[in-house]
């Protein structure tokens, strides 16, 4: 009997230039998830075995890169942009393979290029931006996930504001949750202290009762640590 790889080659069709490659993708009951962080990082039992290392399909002829989230098509002004900005200074390398936490993180910032350029939503944008900040907690450069939550922070912002993320998996009550988490990373409190209390005034009718409590511990948990903070300036 062979043993099955957990990885495997999926056929993708470039969205831009139409051209046919493939990329490496983990079968999925080969992951493990052990938890996960406050933002929803998931926590994986292995390091090889990471999805989010293979989200972002990267096209090797023209560099155009894109995930699932993304729509398909491309308004042909758009698609002149996508030329001209990326497939004209694209060197022709693979990103099929299997992938390395530096180089994943480069295929999400080709993502959200090719995202800005051809005007995806913000919800989707904002997921490539978070996506990259937890691939740099992972390799623990916080600068640089600071950072990247902060782009995050923004685009979720503007998606809720302008109902951008109606119609996709992310509720209002999660992404609302997910927002002030982000700002307590910033520590911005009084903001996120603003979006918790959103969440919590939506909790009879969210039907969603496992993010209303996680946004009370994480303000019971805020409020402890400033206390903390308080002894600690006085002692
Ligand atoms: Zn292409």
């Amino acid at each position: 009997m062979t043993e099955v790889s957990p990885f495997y080659d999926k056929k993708v069709q470039c969205l831009a230039c139409k051209h046919s490659y493939t990329t490496i993708k983990i079968r999925s009951r080969f992951i493990k998830v052990k938890g996960h962080d406050r933002d929803f990082c998931p926590i994986y039992g292995s390091d090889e075995l990471n999805p989010l290392l293979y989200n972002v399909s990267v096209c090797p002829q023209c560099g155009f890169s894109f995930t699932d989230e993304f729509t398909k098509y491309i308004v042909p002004v758009l698609q002149t942009d996508l030329e001209k900005k990326i497939s004209r200074h694209w060197q022709p390398q693979d990103y099929g393979h299997i992938r390395s936490v530096e180089d994943a993180i480069k295929t999400y910032k080709l993502a959200a290029y090719c995202a800005l350029i051809k005007k995806e939503k913000k919800i989707t944008i904002a997921g490539l931006y978070l996506r990259t900040a937890w691939l740099f907690r992972k390799t623990g450069q916080e600068d640089q996930e600071r950072r990247f939550i902060n782009l995050a922070t923004h685009e979720y912002i503007e998606s809720y504001l302008n109902d951008d993320f109606r119609g996709t998996a992310m509720s209002e009550t999660k992404l609302l949750y997910l927002i002030a988490d982000l700002l307590r990373r910033q520590d911005k409190y009084e903001d996120a202290v603003k979006y918790l209390s959103k969440v919590i005034e939506r909790q009879q009718t969210s039907g969603e009762p496992k993010i209303v409590e996680m946004a009370k511990e994480l303000w019971h948990d805020m409020r402890e640590g400033f206390k903390n903070q308080k002894q600690n300036h006085l002692a």
